[in-house]
């Protein structure tokens, strides 16, 4: 309600109440051209503070109502906890809403991050993680897998889905995840794409080359 008298810093009466904070008197103590005022707070304690304070900075109790903050817990952890909780979910929970487009088809998280959010968390401040971006698996049909994700924009994020790479070996084009399937695919999907993707293999080398074995030739 405004009064034709807005109050002041230095004027607050007695009786006006900030949250649990009740205003008794203005003090002599002053810090600056501060005033200080005592105030009762809800719990029964009296301190004295800055009119300032008790008009600008929300201060609102003698401290009581403040639930303690984990000091090691920062707002980027929080959001990454929650990013990594929600990932898990939509992967390993039917009653999830987004199952069926994850759990449902296949889509999982490596075994490193469903047990160990330090992992994860790691993962994404060393590879570009910020407050707008949002985790994006590389390959469409691929898991959560440090090798298969990055920190993307959504606009990254449509055009990745609508673009799904194909890649041609004896003939046949296929994306990558059904080539892993393929009865001639020596090696596990993750594998597979990191042959192809990240080390430049030659599909049918990436493909007929043994989990140990060198590649006869990866040349193209
Ligand atoms: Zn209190």
């Amino acid at each position: 309600m405004m009064r034709n008298c807005p109050m002041s810093k230095n004027a607050i009466p007695a009786g006006t109440i900030f949250g649990h904070l009740t205003v008794l008197e203005r003090l002599e103590r002053v810090s600056g051209d501060n005033r200080y005022f005592r105030c009762r707070c809800a719990c029964g304690a009296e301190v004295e503070v800055q009119g300032s304070h008790l008009l600008y900075s929300g201060i609102t109790s003698c401290g009581c109502d403040r639930p303690p903050r984990p000091k090691t817990s920062s707002p980027s952890e929080r959001r990454l906890r929650t990013a990594w909780r929600h990932m898990i979910n939509r992967c390993t929970d039917p009653a999830d809403k987004d199952y069926g487009n994850y759990g449902g088809r296949g889509i999982s998280v490596c075994p490193e991050w469903v047990n160990d959010f330090g992992a994860f968390r790691d993962w994404s401040l060393e590879n570009g993680y910020a407050e707008d971006l949002s985790l994006d698996r590389i390959d469409n049909d691929g898991g959560y897998a440090p090798i298969n994700c990055h920190w993307a924009t959504i606009c990254e994020q449509n055009r990745n889905t609508s673009r799904v790479r194909r890649y041609t070996a004896w003939g046949e084009t296929k994306i990558l995840s059904v080539w892993a399937e393929d009865p001639r695919c020596q090696v596990s999907y993750f594998a597979l794409r990191q042959r192809v993707v990240y080390l430049g293999w030659k599909l049918e080398a990436a493909l007929l080359t043994g989990k140990h074995e060198r590649p006869q030739s990866k040349a193209a």
